[in-house]
């Protein structure tokens, strides 16, 4: 089960590594907290008159279309996307987000997704959420408190028989070291490094916080699955910029100087070694 904020984040975090556990064999659930209501069009080719007023229902097609190109199952948790608040001093979250509802109440609506799909594994966000949207942040505390809670009789009575998932994941899709990997590429190759000024800017951040791989334990080998990751991403075409940040290494590259994505185990219930190869590393036909 892998839980996101927002459509268009279950393909550019740890999509492809859905796609390949669903391709062998795996029941692999999106659960998607809120509608991204308020992401905005973030492909020129998309901003035309009458896409705004049908947002909600495009959004619906889009993740329609990029659930089908990972080949995954995916669920609406119905929550109402808060928006990036941006601006200096931040504006405040506008009433009735997906932030501002009280943990109990979100946490009680993951915790009867998961009693009723009853996942082995569930991933999600770190603690800053991966980059600090409130959405993203708000959905690492709910994924942990369901988490914890699932197994549990005495939480959340009315939501469902219990579950006890084995382990639970942070996506980690931001690494310095993989864009340095490429940007080494490109200077063999005597060209310009087309995402050099992310990585200047990474590289900044990172000396408060270092680089994310030292909090990696897993890397999934999923790279004949890119192409599909890319076509889900495109799927969101109001929101993704084919031309964009995300497409500038060509596939060939990425599959063979970094053919996996990266995760943190965050909690585990089972005893595996690090560093893992395999979320599901650990659990047996006896302890499933
Ligand atoms: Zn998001």
């Amino acid at each position: 089960m892998a839980v996101h904020a927002h459509p268009d984040d279950e393909s550019s975090k740890g999509g492809a590594t859905t796609a390949r556990y669903a391709d062998e064999g795996h029941d692999v659930l999106v659960v998607t907290l809120t509608g991204g209501e308020r992401g905005s069009i973030l492909n020129p080719a998309m901003d035309t008159p009458g896409v705004l007023e049908r947002m909600d229902e495009i959004r619906r097609e889009e993740m329609a279309a990029a659930s089908a190109a990972l080949g995954v199952r995916q669920t609406w948790l119905g929550f109402v996307d808060s928006g990036l608040p941006e601006g200096d001093p931040l504006p405040p979250i506008p009433d009735g987000s997906f932030a501002l509802v009280p943990l109990e109440e979100a946490t009680e609506a993951l915790v009867r997704v998961v009693r009723e799909f009853k996942p082995h594994v569930m991933t999600t966000y770190d603690e800053m959420g991966g980059y600090p949207h409130p959405d993203h942040i708000r959905c690492h505390e709910v994924s942990v408190a369901a988490y914890e809670a699932a197994g549990d009789p005495e939480k959340f009575p009315d939501a469902g028989e219990p579950w006890t998932p084995l382990k639970l994941y942070y996506d980690h899709g931001f690494s310095i070291r993989r864009m340095e990997v490429f940007a080494e590429e490109y200077e063999k190759l005597g060209e310009p490094f087309p995402l050099q000024e992310w990585l200047d800017r990474s590289r900044k951040y990172a000396v408060e916080r270092g680089d994310i791989m030292a909090r990696v334990t897993t890397q999934v080998e999923c790279g004949k699955y890119f192409p599909r990751r890319d076509d889900a991403l495109r799927a969101h075409a109001t929101q993704v910029d084919p031309n964009g940040a995300f497409f500038a290494i060509p596939l060939e590259m990425q599959q063979r100087l970094w053919p996996t994505e990266e995760f943190e185990l965050a909690r585990t219930r089972v005893s595996t070694d690090i560093p893992e190869t395999d979320l599901f590393a650990g659990i047996t036909d006896e302890n499933r």
